[in-house]
């Protein structure tokens, strides 16, 4: 890698699918002419994503953003959402935008801390918004217990956890709706999208309806609905994708593997009894940003995450909430890149960057 012929590599570099397979699935698009507007190929995908996640539905939306959004306002809820700030920007910003207020708990390890939640939780908290950061489900039990005991909604944002497991089965029927992003950085894409899955039927039908406009029937509009549908070309780009999707998952597998091999105990490791789609490797480290300096410099575009903490954001950082945990992991964790341009060679070097720089 050296200056004048640089290989750059990034963080969530997108996966793609057989081009060949792609096409002869727009050119089905073609004949039909059916562009959008709940086609066969959304349906075909939310039925392989419903019965692939053994949830009883599978709403694909525009993105994942989108999908929190309708789902915090399709439960009809009002008042305060407790959120962990050790997240993407977007979680908070949906409940912002779907006129609730976000409150932030830290967390314990990367996920929501129930002992954090307790301590915010008061007489306008309507609902927990947990977050399966890097695919894992934390403390999930907990959050769930908790959520019960104190009436609460309890939301997941999933968009890291597809084809992920929590208690050995799939991440989509937890909580009152899980909500995936499928964007082109995530483990599956559908180069823009998401879905919400939920157990609950009536939920999953205002969810509809949410995603196209409020619309109950041709004539007929019975909420405030947005427009948040999946276009037949995502969708066809999805189905495509879920055909290759083991494939994605054992070079990620292998990636996280090699990054292991070198970096040992700064890595945060995926739960072994879970299943994982080892989408992300994330670092700890206490030098992060001479590390991170180093490696742009090789052309490494390795990611601080998720920094410097969405309570620092605005318009959240007006409030000042003290949050130690998440300020400590986002002064320390670093996204290492990933995906099909990463070599064996890739790593090595990566890694003994990484090494060098620690032992100054
Ligand atoms: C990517 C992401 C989102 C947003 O999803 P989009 O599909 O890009 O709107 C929300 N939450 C988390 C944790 C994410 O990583």
């Amino acid at each position: 890698m050296n200056s004048n012929s640089q290989k750059i590599l990034h963080v969530g570099e997108p996966n793609l699918p057989d081009f060949d397979d792609f096409c002869d699935r727009l050119r089905t698009i073609w004949i039909a002419k059916r562009l959008t507007n709940d086609g066969p190929m959304v349906r075909e995908l939310e039925t392989r994503i419903a019965q692939m996640l053994d949830v009883k539905n599978c709403v694909c939306v525009a993105n994942g953003t989108l999908g929190l959004e309708i789902v915090v306002r399709a439960l009809g809820l009002v008042g305060e959402v407790i959120v962990p700030s050790w997240t993407f920007p977007a979680t908070a910003h949906a409940i912002e935008l779907a006129g609730l207020t976000p409150v932030f708990a830290d967390v314990k390890g990367h996920h929501l801390d129930p002992e954090s939640v307790e301590t915010v939780i008061h007489d306008k908290t309507c609902a927990i918004m947990h977050v399966h950061t890097w695919g894992q489900a934390g403390a999930i039990d907990r959050l769930r217990e908790l959520a019960r005991r104190n009436r609460l909604a309890l939301i997941c944002d999933a968009a890291h956890a597809f084809l992920c497991t929590h208690n050995e089965n799939l991440i989509g029927p937890l909580g009152n709706a899980e909500v995936f992003s499928f964007h082109a950085t995530k483990f599956f894409s559908t180069v823009e999208g998401g879905a919400i899955t939920t157990n609950d039927d009536a939920l999953a039908e205002m969810c509809r309806m949410m995603r196209n406009f409020g619309f109950a029937g041709y004539d007929s509009v019975r909420c405030v609905g947005t427009n948040a549908k999946m276009s037949e070309v995502h969708a066809a780009f999805g189905l495509t994708m879920l055909d290759c999707i083991n494939d994605v998952r054992e070079r990620n597998f292998g990636t996280y593997h090699t990054y292991l091999e070198f970096l040992g105990d700064a890595m945060v490791r995926y739960d072994p009894v879970e299943q994982s789609n080892f989408q992300y490797v994330v670092v700890e480290m206490n030098n992060r940003d001479a590390v991170l300096g180093t490696l742009w410099n090789m052309g490494v575009r390795a990611r601080k995450y998720f920094f410097p903490g969405v309570h620092r954001m605005f318009p959240y950082s007006i409030k000042m909430v003290d949050l130690p945990v998440t300020d400590e992991l986002a002064r320390r964790t670093l996204c290492l890149p990933t995906g099909q341009s990463v070599t064996k060679d890739d790593v090595a070097k990566i890694c003994h960057v990484i090494k060098e720089v620690s032992c100054q």
